[in-house]
C-alpha cells in the first residue's frame, strides 16, 4: 500500500539521501485539477490502515531527510487524522529526522496543525501552479486564489516552516511562449514567500482533460528546454528544482528523443547542486524549439 523509494534531496546546501514514501489514503478531495489522476490510486482506508503505513515508514527510515506523500493533502483530516499527524510528528522527534517534507491545498493548512511538528525542519509543498489567478482557474482548475496561497504561506512562515510552491510548467490552452513567461511571473510573484520553487513539468496523465487534448494533438507536453530556458532566465537567489516525471515519453517533457536522457540528467543534477553551469546544453533540436515557439505565436489567438 505505502510506496518507499530512495533519492536526493538538496538539504542545507549539500546533496542529501532523502525517504520518499507515498501514503495511500481516500486521496484529494478536490480532484478536479486539468492535468490530474493522482487520486485513483487512493482508497478509503480506516485510520488503522493509515497507521500501519506509517510504522512500515519509521521502521525503513534510514535517512535525514523524510518525503511523506499522500496524493493529495497531508493537512486533510479526511486524508490523516489529527492523531496520525501527532503520531508522525512524535515518531519523527524520536528518531531525530532533521527534516521532513509534506504537501497540502492551502485551505487544510492551519497554525495548530502545523504546531504538532514544532521542533522539526518541516516543509509544506503547495501546488500553486501558477500565480496568476486567471491561467490556474481557467487552465487549471484549481479551485484556490493566490491570495489562498499567500494566506497559507505566511503561516507556515511564521511557524518558522518552509515554504515550497509548485509551478505548472505548461498547462492545457497556453502556447510554450506563455507558458514560459507565466512561470517567470510567478517566481517573481512568490519569491517574497517561498524558500523554493519546484517546476513541475505537465505529463499527460489518464483520465485528464490534458490527455485528451493530446490525443487529438492539441496539446504537446513542454519542452526539456522551456524548463533550462525558465530556470537559465529566474532570479538567482531563488532555490529552484525539476524532477522531469515521464521525461523524454511522448507523454512527459520531451525534446528531440536523442538530448532527452542528458537533459532530464542535467535538470536533476541541478536540483541538488543549484549550479546553472550543468545546463549548459546543446543539441540539434535547440532550433526546432525556437521554431516551433515562433510559430505557435503567429497561429494562434493568446488567451491572455
Ligand atoms: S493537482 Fe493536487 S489539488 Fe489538483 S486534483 Fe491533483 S492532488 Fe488534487
Ligand atoms: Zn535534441
Amino acid at each position: 500500500m505505502v510506496k518507499i523509494w530512495r533519492e536526493f534531496e538538496r538539504f542545507r546546501g549539500k546533496k542529501e539521501p532523502c525517504l520518499t514514501a507515498i501514503i495511500t489514503t481516500k486521496g484529494c478531495r478536490w480532484r478536479k485539477c486539468r492535468m490530474c489522476s493522482y487520486w485513483l490510486e487512493s482508497r478509503n482506508l480506516g485510520d488503522e490502515a493509515i497507521k500501519e503505513q506509517v510504522d512500515i515508514i519509521f521502521d525503513r527510515i534510514d535517512t535525514k531527510i523524510l518525503k511523506i506523500f499522500t496524493s493529495g493533502s497531508f493537512f486533510d483530516e479526511d486524508e490523516i487524522p489529527g492523531q496520525i499527524r501527532k503520531y508522525i510528528a512524535e515518531r519523527a522527534k524520536e528518531i531525530g529526522l532533521e527534516k521532513i517534507i509534506v504537501e497540502s491545498r492551502p485551505e487544510f493548512i492551519s497554525e495548530e496543525k502545523l504546531s504538532d511538528f514544532e521542533g522539526l525542519e518541516l516543509e509544506v509543498g503547495i501546488g500553486l501552479e501558477s500565480a496568476n489567478d486567471r491561467i490556474r482557474e481557467i487552465c487549471v482548475n484549481k479551485g484556490f486564489s493566490f491570495s489562498d496561497f499567500l494566506s497559507a504561506a505566511e503561516k507556515i512562515r511564521r511557524m518558522g516552516f518552509r515554504v515550497k510552491c509548485y509551478l505548472l510548467l505548461k498547462p492545457p490552452y497556453l502556447s510554450e511562449m506563455e507558458a514560459i513567461r507565466d512561470v517567470l511571473e510567478s517566481i517573481e510573484k512568490v519569491s517574497h514567500v517561498a524558500d523554493v520553487v519546484s517546476i513541475n513539468l505537465t505529463n499527460v496523465q489518464k483520465g485528464t482533460i490534458v490527455e485528451k487534448l493530446w490525443e487529438r494533438k492539441l496539446y504537446r507536453p513542454p519542452w526539456l528546454w522551456s524548463a533550462v530556458e525558465v530556470i537559465r532566465k529566474a532570479r538567482g537567489d531563488m532555490e529552484i528544482i525539476c524532477d522531469p516525471v515521464a521525461g523524454g515519453k511522448a507523454r512527459g517533457p520531451h525534446n528531440c528523443g536523442r538530448c532527452d536522457r542528458e537533459f532530464v540528467s542535467a535538470l536533476k543534477l541541478f536540483s541538488v547542486t543549484q549550479d546553472r553551469s550543468v545546463l549548459n546544453l546543446d543539441c540539434e533540436c535547440r532550433y526546432l524549439w525556437e521554431k516551433y515557439l515562433e510559430l505557435e505565436e503567429i497561429a494562434r489567438i493568446p488567451l491572455f
